[in-house]
């Protein structure tokens, strides 16, 4: 059979890295690309599919009203957008200029991260103007509650693999100082796989992507109080024009947020107990399982590489694999370590792997 992916020369990639927009985000299950191709087949009312769309994302996060997006970074320009200008269609046609009002969005300095952009940059489409206040390493109440003024905004508050994990200022001291001086807290939990317990803390407005823990197509979503979710969807109208959702990416996110809610999270214990005693067989490779270092239910198989043993070191296996279509977690392999995510890799793949690997640790080219 030809398909679109042979006739463009990007053949499928086999993903044992996690969850990566690089590698396109989620592979859909098959209710969820059903979903999608319903809603390929018909015209509907959009601003009403939309407000459906935040009536699911309430129910799925506890939250009263939610607000789709097309993925966790334009959350967070359109959060900022509607802590700025509220339902104010001036305002909101004249972002991201904010004219006379309070635009400044605080954030802790480890919290000003890189994940495929800048961070700033988000909040500046939205109008906003990012200060960032401590140092990256320490963060204390005292440098947000020093830094509020009449002309803040909002308070952001990043929940992270990619945020600086220790000397932070933590989300109940943001809560506080936000709550005593009447200003919002935003909450970027993009990759975050409970998606109830972030609104549950106190914060305004929280972030999630729909492609990473969800499981669902690219997208993603705002939730919080009602007058908040009607501020972020009235910013459709203005800057978030050029990030509007499909009608199909709103269809796959209602589904695979229904999916979510009934499936169990974690499980690939076992899985991965049985891969690492199989991997720990080839020469140069040690093998264990250890937990998410954000402490989600995710446990992963370490490859330890002993270059020596291996032919090669961690970096350049890592390379030999991806050449082959096999992408590994390597961000840690400057230190001799790669990683196998289980979620979004399937049986057959798992097998692709470790023949590969087999192939090139104890075949020729050694
Ligand atoms: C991935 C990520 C984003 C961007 O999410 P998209 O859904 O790809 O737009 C934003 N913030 C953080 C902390 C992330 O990890």
């Amino acid at each position: 059979m030809h398909t679109l992916h042979q006739d463009l020369g990007v053949p499928p990639a086999v993903n044992a890295s996690g969850k990566m927009t690089a590698l396109g985000g989620s592979v859909l299950g098959e209710g969820i690309i059903a979903a999608m191709s319903d809603a390929a087949r018909h015209h509907v009312v959009m601003d009403d599919l939309t407000t459906a769309v935040g009536r699911e994302i309430a129910r799925a996060t506890g939250t009263e009203d939610g607000c789709p997006t097309t993925g966790a970074a334009s959350g967070v320009a359109i959060a900022v957008a509607a802590v700025i200008a509220g339902t104010d269609l001036s305002r909101i046609e004249a972002l991201p200029d904010a004219g006379d009002a309070p635009c400044e969005v605080i954030l802790p300095r480890g919290h000003s991260v890189h994940f495929g952009a800048p961070i700033r940059q988000m909040i500046a489409l939205g109008g906003g103007r990012p200060v960032e206040v401590g140092s990256a390493n320490k963060v204390t109440a005292d440098h947000l509650s020093g830094a509020i003024g009449p002309r803040t905004a909002a308070l952001l508050y990043v929940q992270s693999h990619h945020a600086v994990q220790k000397g932070m200022v933590t989300l109940a001291q943001t809560i506080e100082a936000g709550r005593r001086h009447g200003v919002p807290v935003i909450v970027d939990a993009a990759a975050e796989e409970d998606l109830r317990h972030w609104p549950a803390t106190g914060a305004d407005l929280v972030i999630y992507s729909g492609g990473k823990a969800v499981g669902g197509p690219t997208s993603g979503m705002i939730c919080g109080s009602a007058a908040l979710m009607a501020a972020c969807r009235a910013q459709y109208n203005g800057i978030a024009r050029p990030m509007k959702v499909g009608k199909e990416t709103l269809f796959g996110l209602v589904q695979a947020l229904r999916e979510y809610g009934s499936a169990t999270p974690g499980g690939h214990r076992a899985r991965m107990e049985k891969l690492a005693a199989r991997l720990a067989e080839l020469p140069g490779i040690t093998t264990r399982v250890v937990a998410d270092e954000a402490g989600r239910d995710i446990h992963r198989t370490e490859l330890t590489v002993d270059a020596e043993g291996a032919g090669r070191d961690a970096t350049r296996l890592a390379a030999e694999l991806a050449a082959h279509g096999i992408h590994l977690r390597d961000h840690q392999s400057l230190t001799g370590r790669l990683y196998i995510d289980p979620r979004p890799l399937r049986p057959d793949e798992e097998e692709r792997l470790v023949a590969q690997l087999t192939a090139l640790l104890e075949g020729e080219g050694r």
